[in-house]
């Protein structure tokens, strides 16, 4: 099956802690199966790299991981 790169290892699809299965298909359908362009974490992984992601930043969480891109493009 197509879709995001990080779907094997991704914390937040993997991890019980962070939800009840129900909660981790709803995010696999709506991001990482189809629009993983438009999950936050994929955002910050594609654009300054796997290092910057924090582990508890959410799919939604797009403004979050705009702020963590243009933080991070200070660094670079
Ligand atoms: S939550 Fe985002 S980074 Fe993780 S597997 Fe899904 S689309 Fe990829």
């Amino acid at each position: 099956m197509s879709g995001c790169e990080r779907l094997e290892k991704c914390p937040i699809v993997n991890n019980s802690k962070n939800g009840a299965a129900s909660d981790f298909e709803k995010i696999k359908e709506k991001y990482c199966y189809n629009n993983y362009s438009k999950c936050a974490r994929y955002m910050v992984l594609t654009s300054v790299g796997g290092d910057f992601v924090p582990n508890d930043l959410l799919p939604e969480q797009v403004e979050e991981a705009k702020e963590i891109i243009a933080e991070a493009q200070e660094w670079m």
